[in-house]
C-alpha cells in the first residue's frame, strides 16, 4: 500500500480535471458510461480465460499491469461521480455493508452454494 487514501487523492485528482476543463464533459451520465466503459475494458483482460486463479493472473505481470491501470480507471471515474454528487464514498460503502449484513446473514448463507 503507498499510504495514500482516495481521500487524499481527490484534491489531485480534481485539480486534473480543472487544470484541462473537462468539467463542462463530466455530466453524471457521461462519468457513469465512462465507468462502465472502463469496467468493460477491465473485463476484456479475462475474456476467454477459463478458470483461472488468483495466482494464475498475478503470475501474469504484464497483463496485470494492465489489470491494475483498468481498475484505476474505473475508481477514478467513481471517485468523480460521487465527488459530484455529493456522495461520501466510504459512507455510501458502510451502509450498503451494514444492508447486505441483514439481507445476507453469514448463519444463514455460510455453505449454502457451491461450485459445481
Ligand atoms: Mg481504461
Amino acid at each position: 500500500m503507498s499510504g495514500e487514501t482516495i481521500e487524499s487523492m481527490l484534491p489531485r485528482l480534481l485539480e486534473f480535471r480543472r487544470e484541462r476543463e473537462w468539467e463542462q464533459f463530466h455530466l453524471p451520465k457521461e462519468l457513469a458510461t465512462a465507468l462502465s466503459i472502463e469496467a468493460g475494458e477491465l473485463l476484456e483482460l479475462f475474456l476467454w480465460r477459463q478458470h483461472e486463479s488468483h495466482e494464475d493472473v498475478k503470475a501474469d505481470q504484464e497483463r496485470m499491469e494492465r489489470i491494475r491501470e483498468e481498475v484505476a480507471d474505473v475508481l477514478i471515474y467513481l471517485v468523480f461521480l460521487s465527488n459530484d454528487l455529493g456522495i461520501d464514498l466510504p459512507a455510501a460503502i458502510a451502509s450498503k455493508l451494514a444492508k447486505n449484513e441483514i439481507k445476507y446473514p453469514a448463519s444463514e448463507y455460510r455453505g449454502r452454494f457451491s461450485l459445481p
